[in-house]
């Protein structure tokens, strides 16, 4: 049985997948270890550099997506591909190092009560805004939602198989793999590590996308969102009957009094804001539900290239 399973998710990595491999092969013993390269519909010719690579050594496999899924799509894709004991979620530009995933093994090795060795990025390189609005996020779900998640901790990754069956277990369509690393349990180690540059090519986050896949976490993990309708309703109830005692006991007092245009407008406009702000939010819901309702695969493999050893299937 293979010892480390290594799941790669690859978009538009053609200049990185080789050297990836190369590197891989310096630190691992080659009967000891499997990647699953997940081409996740590239458009270069990634996949032609996989073929190769699984032409010429038999620890290889490799899933070919029929578009571009993205990555958390090519994870569960590589899930359930992945044989070995242990299971590693690496990138595919070498930004992280296989020689961590070398000591995230070693501990769980050493700690049979770890599951998971996950790393962190000591230090981000990246501007003051982002990193400031990624500090934002971390705060805002951990406050706000059921799961906890570590500040700068990735998919990054090291866990045992019996991590790799809950997170199968878990087929929801819209992933959010912090989230769900969270949401499954297990004891956690985290490591500090320093991500290096691209080796070749550009990263596929844009601010963005970015921020879409953070608002993917907060609905996915919280339902808090849907409850600001009852809390802005209850405020605004609150402020509305203090006010008409005020305006009852001042026409007792003073007679009817008709200017009000200003505070009129004000009212109707704030209200209005409200509620489209929280029909907004409860659209968000029901649209990921109304997705979620057709049960569509995560992802759709075009064809496999099992491992050599193993049958070849197309
Ligand atoms: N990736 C993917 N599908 C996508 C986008 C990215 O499989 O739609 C892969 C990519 O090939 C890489 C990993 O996910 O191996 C991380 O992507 P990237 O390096 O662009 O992210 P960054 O390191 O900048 O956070
Ligand atoms: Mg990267």
């Amino acid at each position: 049985m293979t010892k480390l399973s290594l799941i790669v998710p690859c978009y538009n990595e053609e200049q990185n997948v080789e050297a990836f491999y190369a590197r891989c092969q310096e630190v691992f013993p080659t009967d000891q270890y499997e990647v699953v390269f997940v081409n996740d519909g590239s458009k270069d010719g990634t996949y032609k550099k996989l073929q190769k690579l699984h032409e010429e050594h038999d620890n290889i496999l490799v899933v070919n997506f029929s578009r571009n899924f993205g990555k958390e799509s090519a994870i569960y894709a590589g899930l359930h591909y992945a044989s070995g004991s242990y299971i590693s979620i690496i990138d595919a530009d070498l930004q992280q190092d296989p020689e961590i995933v070398r000591n995230m093994v070693n501990i769980l090795e050493e700690k049979p009560d770890i599951d998971v060795v996950a790393a962190y990025q000591a230090q981000r390189h990246e501007g003051k805004l982002m990193s400031w609005c990624k500090d934002r996020f971390y705060k805002f779900i951990n406050r706000l939602s059921e799961v906890d998640l570590r500040e700068n901790a990735s998919d990054f990754r090291t866990f045992r198989a019996s991590v790799q069956k809950a997170l199968l277990d878990m087929p929801e369509y819209f992933r959010f793999s912090k989230g769900l690393f969270s949401w499954v349990g297990f004891e956690t180690e985290y490591i500090p590590y320093e991500a290096a540059e691209r080796f070749a090519g550009t990263t596929k986050w844009s601010f963005t996308k970015l921020l879409k896949y953070a608002m993917e976490g907060i609905i996915s993990f919280s339902t808090l969102p849907l409850q600001l309708a009852t809390f802005f309703g209850a405020i605004v109830s609150a402020i509305a009957i203090i006010y008409g005692i005020v305006i009852i006991a001042q026409t007792l007092i003073t007679g009817i009094d008709v200017p009000g245009y200003a505070t009129t407008i004000v009212v109707v406009l704030f209200l209005g804001g409200v509620q489209l702000l929280v029909m907004g939010i409860l659209g968000e819901y029901l649209a990921k539900t109304y997705i979620q309702g057709k049960h569509r695969p995560v992802y759709i493999a075009k064809n496999v290239l099992e491992k050599k050893n193993t049958k070849e299937e197309n």
